[in-house]
């Protein structure tokens, strides 16, 4: 374990953040990570409690007493040895998880807890920085090939694993870049996406083969989705070219706001906004880029998404962000005794809300507003009125009805589920919710109803996180394994 004492004498230490006006002038990450002196201290606030509920709050159960030992005693080495044990891609989710294992950490039911994410952090970064992250290329070849489909979070980890266990593995993407939502959804002043090319490169000399501007199967059509591909490839000719195909999608519709003025200019889901950024931050010349810039814009959805549109609309220089969120404000502590080990529900305000913005709970949105004169067809404002819950329903509040100035409106409402058209061209069967059906039980794990087609991450289960992205893809690459092979060594 860490030091005995260090929880009694050690306060838990946040990572540092750049100042809001330097960091508001660009796109890079303003974190800043805790020094070796730092985390050691951090460390050594681990209790070593027997029952480590943070290992079991993490979706990729990461050894978490084991590293913050490691770390304590100056072995970071080892410390990334045992974080690559469970998890692929610490650097991204040393970035950007939401940390459940900290709302689970025993020490967290008095005290602060210990902080496992920014320990995650240092051990990733300064194992880049020291070269200890290499290829590992498979000493022996399978000759089974697999394909898998999508290469956000999920798809990545599953082909590290599969190209790993001797198969070869083609990536197909149907975006210029490699990535999925980490490329083209998660802001760069959230996550560089130097952390992805190095991973890329890591991963093809491996062995993985990655196709990028191809699609496989369709678009519905209309769609605001993302696509970049210039070429198609059917079901039938993956299924016929590989043993084993992983579809991992994701989950890329949109939840719409089908209110009147929904069609005017100006009104825009999130996932067209975002990507844009991220295209031009990599140096792409678009044609037309949906701007923020000195305008009022006014963001509906209170979640991740919605956050990152406030601390893009801040840095194109809006002129005012307003965020509104359905659901009444949460309280700003949890009742720990009833939540521990859990995730909670609290008022959560985020590195972006930080840089400005105003935050708005309990309001629904009636009407776009449409401009006259020169502003004819485009949005000028928004209708609102206030709503409560009562008896389980939201219902509105009479006489609290509210016009707002708006000049961009950004839907950041979630996400319904997958392409349908993605999982029709397989005949794929859903569930009720439109995700693809797979169950993920140790015998047969991830298989769909289609002869050796396999799905994970966001495409099953629907909108989720970066780590049971990665989790799903590990577990899935191991039934992948097992089908192809009869039996698997990868980890569970
Ligand atoms: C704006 C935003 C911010 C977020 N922030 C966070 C965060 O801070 N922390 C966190 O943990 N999670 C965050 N999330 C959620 C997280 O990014 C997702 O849960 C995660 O990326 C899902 O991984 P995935 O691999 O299943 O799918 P995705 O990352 O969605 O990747 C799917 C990929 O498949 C490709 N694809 C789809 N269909 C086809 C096809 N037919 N042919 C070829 N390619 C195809 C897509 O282009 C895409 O690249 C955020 C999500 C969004 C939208
Ligand atoms: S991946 Fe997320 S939940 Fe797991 S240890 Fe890291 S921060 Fe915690």
């Amino acid at each position: 374990m860490g030091k005995v004492t260090g929880f009694l004498e050690y306060e838990r230490l946040e990572e540092g953040y750049a100042p809001v006006p330097q960091r508001l002038k660009n796109w890079k990450e303003f974190v800043i990570t805790l020094n070796e002196e730092q985390a050691k201290v951090q460390g050594a606030r681990c209790m070593d409690c027997g029952t480590p509920f943070c290992n079991s709050g993490c979706p990729v159960n990461n050894i978490i007493p084991d590293f913050n030992d490691l770390v304590f005693r100056g072995d970071w080495q080892n410390a990334i040895t045992v974080l690559h044990q469970t998890n692929n891609f610490p650097e991204f989710t040393g970035r950007v998880c939401p940390a459940p294992c900290e709302a689970a950490c025993t020490l967290n039911v008095n005290d602060d807890a210990v902080g496992i994410k920014s320990i995650e952090h240092a051990i990733i970064d300064r194992a880049w920085a020291e070269g200890w992250v290499q290829p590992e290329v498979p000493a022996v070849k399978t000759g089974k090939k697999v394909a898998v489909v999508g290469s956000g979070p999920a798809g990545l980890a599953a082909a590290q694993q599969l190209a790993r266990a001797g198969h070869a593995v083609t990536v197909f993407e149907k975006n210029s870049r490699i990535g999925g939502l980490l490329r083209y959804g998660i802001p760069d002043f959230k996550m560089e996406k130097t952390h992805i090319d190095r991973r890329i490169a890591q991963m093809q000399a491996e062995g993985v083969e990655f196709r990028t501007g191809v699609l496989v199967g369709a678009m519905p059509e209309g769609t605001k989705i993302t696509n970049d591909a210039k070429e198609t490839v059917t079901p039938a000719q993956l299924q016929a070219e590989f043993d084993a195909v992983l579809l991992t999608g994701g989950s890329e519709t949109s939840r719409d706001l089908p209110v009147p003025g929904r069609a005017l200019d100006g009104v825009h889901f999130a996932m067209e906004f975002l990507p844009q950024q991220n295209k031009v931050v990599a140096g792409d010349k678009l044609k037309g880029q949906i701007s923020a810039a000195g305008k009022h814009v006014i963001v509906i959805g209170g979640g991740d998404t919605g956050s990152d549109c406030v601390g893009t609309s801040n840095r194109h220089g809006a002129a005012s962000v307003t965020q509104f969120e359905l659901m009444p404000q949460p309280p700003e502590q949890e009742d720990k005794p009833l939540t521990w080990p859990y995730w909670p529900t609290k008022l959560r305000t985020s590195s972006s809300h930080e840089e400005g913005c105003e935050r708005t709970f309990a309001i629904a949105t009636k009407e776009f507003v449409a401009g006259t004169g020169k502003d004819k067809g485009r949005v000028v404002g928004l209708k609102t009125v206030h709503i409560e819950l009562q008896g389980g329903k939201l219902v509105e509040i009479p006489g609290t009805e509210k016009e707002w100035k708006a000049d961009l409106v950004l839907l950041a409402m979630g996400f319904v589920a997958p392409a349908a058209s993605v999982l029709d061209a397989f005949g794929v069967d859903k569930d009720n919710r439109g995700n693809a059906r797979a169950t993920t039980d140790d015998d047969g794990g991830y298989k769909t109803n289609v002869a050796k087609v396999f799905a994970a991450g966001d495409m099953r289960r629907g909108q989720s996180l970066v780590v049971w992205a990665i989790r799903e893809g590990r577990q899935a690459a191991r039934a992948v394994d097992a089908f192809l092979m009869g039996c698997s060594v990868l980890p569970r």
